[in-house]
Parts: structure tokens; sequence; C-alpha cells
């Protein structure tokens, strides 16, 4: 991909994460590691939102948390991003947002069910960040956060918010959407009471490996992409 190839799929990404729900207020940021420079990566602006990031105002940053590109204000919580790419060479896209049914998923300290096939995603596969409800705003913070991460796609930061990462755009934005359809059906069946069993580990486990290929995301982000366009178009 070319760097304004990333830059419009960060755009697109937060259009659909606002068309999602996946909003709270400018907060919430999206970042790319630039292929051909992998201790870079391109990250949204602070004091927008996720739907107003445009070529211009991305910022290129380095893996320290430094600005080498751009005049936007810089997210404080970029170590959140700079942390977990140190740690994950496997990771091109980090996404942060405070959804709220992760939120309280996280608030309540049970663990993620697979009550639903959203949730089969995230089987045995999810960590949590407990060090504080506070922004991550260090390098200690952001490597806890890498660390709570682990090697998983996911991770929920204690009554904050949850990351999200993958190996493409879709991979994250996608992951982000299904661990909060898969927390709502959670807390929903939670609070009807008395869940029935989940079904055997083998059973969950297949349908996790069948929706865990990257091509299940990018089918599904590309629909998300072209759903916000008709939209637009719709005014
Ligand atoms: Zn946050």
């Amino acid at each position: 991909m070319t760097h304004d190839e990333i830059k419009q799929q960060l755009i697109w990404a937060g259009k659909v994460l606002v068309a999602e729900g996946q909003d709270d207020f400018t907060r919430g940021h999206i970042s790319f590691r630039l292929p051909d420079d992998p201790a870079l990566f391109f990250m949204k602006p602070h004091s927008l939102g996720l739907d107003e990031i445009t070529p211009e105002n991305i910022l290129t940053i380095d893996l320290e948390g430094n600005v080498v590109a751009g005049t936007s204000r810089r997210h404080s919580e970029v170590y959140i991003h700079s942390e977990i790419y140190k740690q994950r060479p496997d990771v091109t896209c980090v996404l942060h947002t405070h959804a709220p049914y992760a939120v309280a998923l996280s608030a309540t300290g049970r663990p993620m069910r697979a009550y639903s096939q959203p949730g089969a995603l995230f089987y045995e596969g999810i960590g949590v960040y407990t060090d504080t409800i506070n922004l991550i705003r260090t390098t200690t913070m952001g490597a806890g956060v890498a660390k709570a991460l682990g090697p998983h796609r996911a991770v929920l930061l204690k009554n904050h918010g949850v990351v999200t990462v993958g190996a493409s755009v879709a991979e994250a934005v996608i992951g982000v959407i299904m661990l909060e359809n898969a927390a709502m059906v959670q807390l929903t069946t939670e609070a009807a009471g008395d869940p029935a069993p989940e079904f055997p580990r083998a059973d969950i486990e297949k349908l996790k490996t069948d929706i865990s290929r990257p091509e299940q995301f990018a089918i599904n982000f590309d629909y998300l992409v072209r759903r916000t366009k008709r939209r637009e178009q719709a005014g």
C-alpha cells in the first residue's frame, strides 16, 4: 500500500467507526505502521473526531512517541500505539475506542464468554489491563497495555475502553465492532440470568478459526466502507 492509500484507509476507518457508535466525542484513535519504515506510524490527530481525519491532519510518529511529520496536536495516549508496535512485529494497525458495552463488561471483571459468534473470536484470546482507569500517558503505561494485550487481537482497559490490533485496518476495525457486539450479547445474557452452558471447546475453536481468516475481516470492512459512501452520497 502507498502512503496515500494508507491514509485513505484510516479516513474510511474513522467514518465507519463513528457510524458504528464507536465514537466518544473526539476520543479514540487509530494508527497504521508504515510498511516501508516499520519504526514509524501514521496516527489520527487530537481534538478532532474519528470521522474528521484528512490526509493533511494525519501525524507521522516514531516508536518513542515523537511527532516526525505533521502539525496537528498528538494524542497523549500515543504510547498505547508505540509500545504495542515495539512488542508486536506482526501488528500493522492499532485502534483504541471507549466502546460502551466493552467498558461495562470490563467493569464487571468477568471474562469474555462465547455466548455469540463474535464472542467466539475472542474465546480465551483477550487481555485485560487493570493498572488504572486513567489515560495511558507514559511509555511505562503503554508497555503495560502491550503486556496485557500479549499475543491477542484485543485487550480490555478496565473501566476505560478497548484496544484492538491487526495486520490490517480491517482486522482492527471489524475486531472492535465484533468485540462490542460480543460484550453486548454477553451482558444481556448475564442480565437475563442463568445462562445455559456454552458449546464445547472444539466447536467454539472451529468457529474461531473460520472467522479469524483475514479475508473475513476484509470482506466486512469493505462492506461497511461501501455503506458509509452510499450514506454520504445520499446526504
Ligand atoms: Zn482512552
